[in-house]
Formats: C-alpha cells, structure tokens, sequence
C-alpha cells in the first residue's frame, strides 16, 4: 500500500528535521521539495537574473532539469545532472529560493517531479504547498508551525554551533519577510489544509513532535485500513 504524508508549515518550523526522522520509523522516504526550489534558485543566481523581474526568471527556470536521486536514503537533487546538494543550504540561495517559488513558471516546473514522486512509493513531503496543492489526497497532512521567535532562536543556536556569528533581531526579520512572501503569493501560497492537523511545536521537543505525527499516521493509516479490511 501506497500512503503520503504532507508536512506544511513556516521557515524554521523543524519540517525537515521531523520528516526525516517520521520518514525513518516508517521505512518510507523523505522528499524534501524547498531543496528542490533551492536548486532552481541556484540555476537562476548562477545565470545572474534580476530577482526583480519576473519574466526573466519565467524564461530562464526553463533551462534548468531538475531530478532526484536517493544515495544511501539520502535525497540528492540533481540540477542538469550535477549533484547540487553542497550548495543549497547557503542563506543566498535560500532567499532567492523563497523569492523566485512566487513564479508560476517555476513551479510548474517543479510540480509534476513531486506528484511522481508520491505517486510511485510512500512518501513524507514537506514544504509549503504539499497539502493544498500538490497532493491533495495525501492521506495524513500536518500543518507543522511554531512562533517566529522560537523558529529565530532554533536558527541562530544552529548557527552559533556551526560557529557563524549572527543576530537574533535579524534572524527573526529574515524569517518574518520569508513567511509574509510565502504566505501572500498569488500562487499556492502557504496556509493550512482544511483537513491538515496543526500542529505548534514551539512548547515541544522533536521527539514529542515525532511521536505525535506517528500517533496521527496509526490513526489514519492503520486502523482506517484495519476498519476498511472488516467491514469488507
Ligand atoms: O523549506 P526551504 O527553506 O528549504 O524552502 C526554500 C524556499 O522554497 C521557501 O522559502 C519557499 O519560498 C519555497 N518553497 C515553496 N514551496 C515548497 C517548498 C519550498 O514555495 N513546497
């Protein structure tokens, strides 16, 4: 059997860190689609476009093939067959990232890579659309969020330990801009699926959080089946 778990939520909100590890207890795979979006922004700054132009970055994204691979249940996004990966957690490429996923060219383009993908094994998505749009049949959806002084504290102890010097204030303003974007595009933008769970991990720990979804995962997936099997 074939499920999909979509996981919606803010910048910094820990999305990928709990897919990963949801991901894992189910043996299914990880799709983590804001590295996708990354590595067309990354096409798109090495192409030098003027991230104020929209139809620049509309005809340019054509020029970028983008696809997945998996390397020991590690997601490896290939962008015209290079392996981008070292490159796209830089705080440019996010930005632009979260500047040029506003183009309805781009995310056309990314659009049918995601739905194959679910379509063809279990998977647990994250990103912003997942639930409302990409798949919307997705049989568990988390609207994963927390305030955005937890998700600037989160970021700036990430950074401190990977000793980059940083600022809260600014941290939190970046974070701020990024959802004010992602949440007023006129193209999927970011909210909440009417049927999605919400869920405010700003009070929780990762672990908690995991247990959580799992817990929401056996309601809906496993004893919906088992209720299915014995009424068939
Ligand atoms: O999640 P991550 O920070 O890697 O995503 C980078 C940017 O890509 C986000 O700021 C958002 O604008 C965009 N994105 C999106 N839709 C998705 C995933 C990411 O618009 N499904």
């Amino acid at each position: 059997m074939i499920y999909n778990i979509a996981i919606d939520g803010p910048a910094g909100a820990g999305k990928s860190t709990i897919a990963k590890k949801v991901a894992r207890e189910l043996s299914c795979v990880y799709v983590d689609t804001g590295a996708m979006y990354r590595a067309m922004a990354l096409y798109l700054l090495r192409r030098n476009v003027d991230r104020e132009n929209p139809e620049e970055i509309g005809e340019v994204c054509q020029g970028a093939e983008i696809s997945i691979e998996y390397k020991n249940g590690e997601q490896i996004v290939l962008l015209n067959g290079e392996n981008v990966n070292p490159f796209l957690r830089r705080e440019e490429v996010g930005n632009m990232a979260s500047v040029s996923s506003a183009n309805p060219k781009v995310r056309e383009k990314l659009l049918d890579l995601q739905r194959k993908l679910a379509a063809s094994m279990s998977v647990v998505m994250d990103g912003r659309d997942i639930g409302t749009t990409i798949l919307p049949n997705a049989e568990v959806k988390i609207y994963l969020t927390a305030s955005s002084l937890t998700r600037a504290e989160r970021r700036y102890l990430e950074l401190q330990e990977k000793g980059l010097s940083c600022d809260l204030e600014e941290i939190r303003k970046d974070i701020e801009e990024r959802d004010s974007r992602d949440m007023n595009r006129e193209i999927s933008p970011l909210r909440q699926a009417e049927d999605a769970v919400l869920v405010d991990s700003s009070e929780m720990t990762i672990e908690e959080v995991v247990k959580c979804i799992l817990q929401i995962f056996h309601e809906k997936v496993i004893l919906s089946d088992e209720v299915g099997k014995n009424e068939g």
